[in-house]
C-alpha cells in the first residue's frame, strides 16, 4: 500500500514519516520509506534542478513538468518495485504537494491550472495513494519549530507567511474533497503525540 504524507513546510512530515515507518516495522510490516521530489537517483537529480536554482527560475507549469518527471522516475525505480513486493510504502510528499504548491500556493496569475496537474498525473503516473495523511498545522506554529526557526526559507518565502497560509488551505481542501483517500490529522504538539495520532489513523485504515 502507498501511504503519503502532505502538509506545509515545517509541519513535521519527514520526522513523522520516519516514526511511522518504525511503528509499522515493529508491527511486522516490510516498509519502504521514501520522499519527493526525489526517491531515486534520477529523481534526486531533478530535485536539485528544482530546489538549488535561483527562485523564479521556472514557471509554475515548467515546475509541474519537472515534478511529474521526477515522480515518474520515482515510480518506475522505487515505488512500483516496492509495491509489487508487497511493501508498505511511506512517501514524504506526492502529487498533492504539486496540486498545493504549483496550482494553489503561488497565487493569482502565477499558478498552473489544477486540471493540468491532474491530467499529467493521470497520463504519467496513473496511481493514487491508498492513504494520504494531511498534516494540518498553523504556518506560524510551523515557523516556530526547530529548523524553521533558524531563519530558514522555503523556496518561496520565509516559513509561516501568506504563501504557507494558502498552502494550508489547499491541503485542507484536498482532504475535504477526497475523504476516502485522505485523513486530516492535527500536527500540533510534541512529535510523539502527533505520531500516536497518525498511527491510530494508519493502523485503522490499513487494517494492521
Ligand atoms: O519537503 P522538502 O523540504 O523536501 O521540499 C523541498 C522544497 O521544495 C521545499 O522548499 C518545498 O517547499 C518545495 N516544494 C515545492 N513544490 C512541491 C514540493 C516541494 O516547491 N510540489
Amino acid at each position: 500500500r502507498l501511504v503519503t504524507l502532505e502538509g506545509v513546510d515545517g509541519a513535521g512530515k519527514s520526522t513523522q514519516a520516519r516514526l511511522l515507518a518504525e511503528a509499522l516495522r515493529a508491527a511486522g510490516a516490510t516498509v519502504t520509506l521514501t520522499r519527493e521530489p526525489g526517491g531515486a537517483p534520477g529523481a534526486e537529480a531533478i530535485r536539485r534542478l528544482l530546489v538549488e536554482g535561483e527562485p523564479g527560475r521556472w514557471s509554475a507549469l515548467t515546475e509541474v513538468l519537472l515534478f511529474t518527471a521526477a515522480r515518474r522516475d520515482h515510480l518506475e525505480r522505487t515505488l512500483a518495485p516496492a509495491l509489487a513486493a508487497g511493501n508498505v510504502v511511506i512517501c514524504d510528499r506526492f502529487v498533492d504537494s504539486t496540486r498545493a504548491y504549483q496550482s494553489a500556493g503561488r497565487g493569482e496569475g502565477a499558478t498552473a491550472p489544477r486540471e493540468t496537474v491532474d491530467a499529467l498525473h493521470r497520463l504519467c503516473i496513473g496511481r493514487d495513494p491508498d492513504l494520504t495523511l494531511v498534516l494540518d498545522l498553523d504556518p506560524a506554529e510551523a515557523a516556530a519549530r526547530d529548523g524553521a526557526a533558524k531563519g530558514a526559507e522555503t523556496r518561496f518565502e520565509a516559513f509561516g507567511g501568506a504563501f504557507q497560509t494558502r498552502l494550508r488551505a489547499a491541503f485542507r481542501a484536498i482532504a475535504e474533497a477526497e475523504p476516502a483517500r485522505c485523513a486530516l490529522v492535527d500536527a500540533a504538539g510534541a512529535p510523539d503525540a502527533v505520531a500516536r495520532r497518525l498511527r491510530a489513523v494508519v493502523f485503522a485504515r490499513l487494517g494492521i
